[in-house]
């Protein structure tokens, strides 16, 4: 295997040397530096890499280059390498243009020259952006192989399982390579998909997700029979109250019955969460959270269900689908909030089949080149199109209402992306297809016209509900199951029947004292992942009061 490819840009002979020594010094073991004068000789040379079916890491662009500009090059080499990490070298004067370019080709970063010294103003900034990148790469290499059709959802979950706990696979398309339909057919005549190759030759079969994550080494078992804290859900609001549970010496096991991440898991990129000014994509932000709370001993099981609460007198017991039982002091519930699914007929059965539920992340670089389609005005909506445009030839975005919902600066990035409509006032109505979505029925509502789209890919991103099914019998909540905590428990100032306590419930407390809820699954709750982190922090704080009472 050639090594990745880090490409450094800039018409200035002596700055040129300078980053490529730089360059050198540090990644030289791992990758090889390509450094260029000028963007439309580099433009030439990534064809040769892409003939070559090498893979590049990196661009590292000058903006200001008399041909091409650092952007105008980005531009133009992202369709070839999307997944590389962007970084432009400007001067002090250039800022504005660097800013304007985060939008235009998905910056990654901007670095002020001079980057002197290279330990403090480029190592550690290169570093994060190139261990981002081997995160989510898919390197032409014998690792876990993926064979599928676009339309199964078995092979869908199992992709989007892989891509959510990071674990790199290759994708085998068998209706499109025949070779990948012969390997599936040597190992099974059934009818079933996937089917994933190991590299220790091993195989599974349409595998249930937990003996997936046995396979792939993930921990799907608690190692104690007791902890002092059960965390029920791994977005941002559980892993934010294990890190501070973890770093404080409790024993903390967080339970999902998914992929670490939640919700924030799934977005392309957030822009407003504090101290990442151009962005951070979900899965790197549950990827530091993870490793974090793992660093404090916190255990993290991977698809497993929390299916019911039970209270034994100081103790809250937590059942789990394959039947086991763990003992606790307290509970958080974090189990946030899912996507509501489209109710029209044949929509279910073409789920995964062209009709993703957020995914925009996991099926986008399946749809390149082709007509997409998003409903939903709001922000997961908005990025959703925002990242599909990196690899769609179009995509079409269906807003209930007369404008966006999405905040301002999502929906100025999707006005400026010449690959983005947005159609207002319009209703999604109907899905067509057999095996796999076909065609669209929408309608203008204002206008009171029906339209028909053929459309491969639909991504729904139409409101949430909360998860808290598994405690709707045991704690308060309102009509759309939001669970009640501290001062919303109150009637009349006094705490709700049932509560056998002297004090009050803790702000982030339930109806049943010791089991807690933050983030999304909350009453009250804004859908956003700082206050999800800032009230996974709290419900610790209040966790470790309610300890101190046993
Ligand atoms: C696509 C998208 C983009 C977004 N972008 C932004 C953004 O840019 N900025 C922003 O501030 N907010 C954004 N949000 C909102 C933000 O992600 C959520 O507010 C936040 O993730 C809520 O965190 P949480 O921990 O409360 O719940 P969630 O993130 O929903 O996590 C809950 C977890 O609990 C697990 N779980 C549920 N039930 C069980 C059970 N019974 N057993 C075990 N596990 C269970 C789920 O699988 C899930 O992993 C976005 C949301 C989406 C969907």
């Amino acid at each position: 295997m050639p090594k990745p490819v880090i490409f450094s840009i800039d018409d200035d002979p002596s700055v040129l040397n300078s980053i490529e020594r730089d360059l050198r010094t540090h990644y030289g073991q791992e990758y090889r530096i390509l450094p260029i004068n000028e963007g439309k000789a580099a433009l030439d040379y990534l064809k040769k890499l892409e003939q070559r079916n090498e893979t590049v890491a990196l661009f590292l662009v000058d903006q200001r280059m008399p041909e091409m500009s650092g952007t105008e090059f980005l531009l133009e080499a992202i369709k070839a390498y999307p997944q590389a990490k962007r970084v432009l070298l400007t001067a002090y004067a250039d800022t504005q243009a660097a800013i304007d370019s985060i939008n235009e080709v998905g910056l990654d970063y901007y670095l002020m020259k001079p980057w002197h010294p290279p330990e403090e103003r480029l190592y550690p900034i290169l570093d994060e952006l190139l261990d981002d990148w081997k995160a989510h790469v898919r390197l032409p290499y014998e690792g876990i192989r993926v064979a599928g059709t676009l339309w199964s959802l078995s092979s869908h979950e199992v992709k989007d399982f892989l891509t959510r706990h990071q674990i790199p696979y290759q994708w085998l398309d068998i209706e499109k390579d025949p070779n990948s339909r012969k390997l599936v057919e040597s190992v099974t005549t059934e009818t079933k998909l996937p089917v994933i190759f190991f590299p220790d030759g091993t195989n599974l079969i349409e595998p249930d997700l937990k003996v997936l994550a046995d396979k792939v080494g993930l921990q799907t078992r608690a190692a104690l029979p007791f902890y002092d804290l059960v965390v029920i859900g791994s977005g941002p609001a559980g892993l934010a109250a294990s890190v501070y549970a973890g770093s404080e010496g409790l024993k903390c096991l967080v339970i999902e019955k998914s992929a670490p991440g939640g919700q924030a898991g799934s977005s392309p990129k957030i822009e407003n969460y504090l101290g990442f000014p151009t962005g951070i994509s979900g899965d790197d932000l549950t990827r530091r959270a993870v490793s974090q709370a793992k660093r404090f001993g916190v255990e993290i099981l991977s698809a497993q269900e929390a299916v019911q609460i039970a209270v034994r007198e100081a103790y809250r017991i937590v059942k789990l689908s394959d039947g086991s039982e763990i003992s606790c002091h307290a509970v958080l519930m974090a189990t946030g909030a899912s996507f509501h699914t489209l109710k029209m007929p044949g929509a279910q059965a073409l789920t995964g089949a062209g009709i993703y539920y957020g995914a925009a992340y996991t099926e986008a670089m399946n749809y390149r080149d082709k007509h997409v389609f998003v409903v939903g005005g709001a922000n997961s909506a908005a990025q959703g199109a925002l990242y599909l445009s990196r690899f769609a030839s179009k995509v079409t975005v269906l807003v209930r209402g007369r404008e966006p919902t999405a905040s301002k600066y999502l929906v100025d990035a999707m006005n400026e992306n010449g690959k983005i409509e947005i159609l207002l006032d319009t209703d999604l109505l109907e899905v067509k297809g057999t095996n796999s979505l076909e065609q669209i029925v929408i309608k203008n509502t204002k206008r009171d016209e029906t339209q028909t789209f053929d459309a491969s890919a639909m991504f729904v991103f139409i409101g949430v509900q909360p998860q808290s099914r598994i405690v709707s019998d045991l704690v308060l909540c309102s009509g759309k199951g939001y669970i009640f905590t501290g001062l919303d428990l109150l009637v009349d100032k006094k705490p709700p029947q049932g509560w056998t306590l002297e004090r009050d419930p803790f702000l982030l407390e339930t109806s049943v004292p010791g089991i807690f809820a933050a983030g999304d699954v909350r009453y009250g709750t804004n859908h956003r992942v700082a206050s999800a982190v800032g009230e996974g922090a709290i419900a610790y704080a209040l966790i470790k009061e309610y300890l101190k009472t046993l």
